[in-house]
């Protein structure tokens, strides 16, 4: 079987195809940036309607495949944001209407974990999922995600985004920070861990006070602002791994590019017999083939469910 999955949820468009065995075969994708402005929304949607049938073509030339060979069309119904979510799934409904195909609705949250399952063949991971908007601690129960840690206002991607900002880097920034935080040295930031649950806005505002008085450099800024909130992700996840007695961490979403998060993450698996997945750079951040796999899982269960900003993934 094979399903073109189209992701939609937020700066990116991609289409990917994977097979019923879980195997990617194409994986093409184009992404919103801006140099000033952050993610302005309609651009976002305008950008998505614009690359998405050259997007679509670049999967078929990937895979080697046509139509006539596709079983069904997956897309992301959310979480994300609006115009972007309504923009993907008008494309997704419509290309499985014009070529006679079932559309499937999927939760953007859920594929992640998924293709990071059947990439690395995990059992039972405990999940740590990393992207612009989300920080979420997950385990499966009973068939049902439970997210037993998160933060309370803004996702780690989007603090690293918002700081970002401020120092002129663009949209994103996450992979900037993390170069200019190799020139760093430490300064104590605010670090907050409540219970199970951390919470970034505070920092973010700590940054912005140091860098606008002038005091601390880029440099250190961008390596503390680092250190500090790895360290507390790391220590949620740690409670997390000893609560469950899981085994496997498995780190996911478009922050787990970063090469210091992950060496953290894997010196604390390590010292407590645990082990440390991620999954390689191509299906880390939103992507396409994440869409399709998590569809073929959901085939039976989903259909047309247009789109749900604010689909959690404990709710699937
Ligand atoms: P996603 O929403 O999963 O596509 O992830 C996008 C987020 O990942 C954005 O907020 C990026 O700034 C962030 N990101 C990408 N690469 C890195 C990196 N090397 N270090 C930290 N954050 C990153
Ligand atoms: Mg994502």
């Amino acid at each position: 079987m094979m399903i073109i999955g189209v992701e939609c949820t937020a700066h990116t468009f991609g289409v990917g195809i994977a097979t019923s065995e879980g195997k990617v075969l194409a994986n093409a994708r184009d992404s919103y940036t801006s140099l000033t402005g952050g993610m302005i929304l309609n651009e976002v949607a305008e950008h998505h309607v614009r690359v998405a049938e050259e997007v679509l073509k670049k999967a078929f030339s990937e895979a080697k495949l046509s139509w006539d060979k596709v079983d069904f069309v997956a897309y992301s119904a959310g979480p994300g944001m609006d115009p972007a979510l309504w923009a993907g799934y008008k494309i997704a409904k419509r290309w499985a209407f014009d070529n006679g195909k079932k559309l499937i609705g999927v939760n953007h949250c859920a594929a992640h974990l998924s293709i990071g399952v059947v990439w690395n063949m995990l059992n039972d991971p405990c999940y740590l999922y990393v992207s612009g908007v989300n920080t979420q601690i997950i385990v499966k129960e009973k068939g049902k995600y439970i997210v037993i840690g998160e933060t309370q206002n803004i996702g780690l991607g989007n603090l690293l985004d918002k700081f970002g900002r401020v120092l002129g880097l663009g949209f994103p920034a996450g992979h900037k920070i993390e170069e200019l935080a190799k020139k760093g040295r430490y300064i104590v930031l605010p670090y907050s861990v409540k219970g199970m649950d951390v919470s970034f806005s505070g920092i973010l505002t700590k940054v912005e006070q140091l860098y606008s008085q002038g005091k601390v450099s880029k440099e250190d800024l961008c390596f503390s602002l680092q250190e500090t909130c790895f360290a507390m992700c790391t220590e949620v996840v740690e409670r997390a791994l000893a609560h469950t007695g899981k085994k496997e961490l498995l780190l996911v979403g478009g922050v787990g590019a970063n090469k210091r998060f992950c060496q953290m993450l894997e010196i604390m698996c390590r010292e407590r017999g645990a082990v440390f997945y991620k999954v390689p750079m191509e299906l880390a951040g939103d992507q396409g083939a994440m869409i399709a796999w998590e569809g073929f899982l959901r085939g039976d269960e989903s259909g047309d469910i247009q789109v749900k900003p604010h689909w959690r993934v404990d709710e699937v």
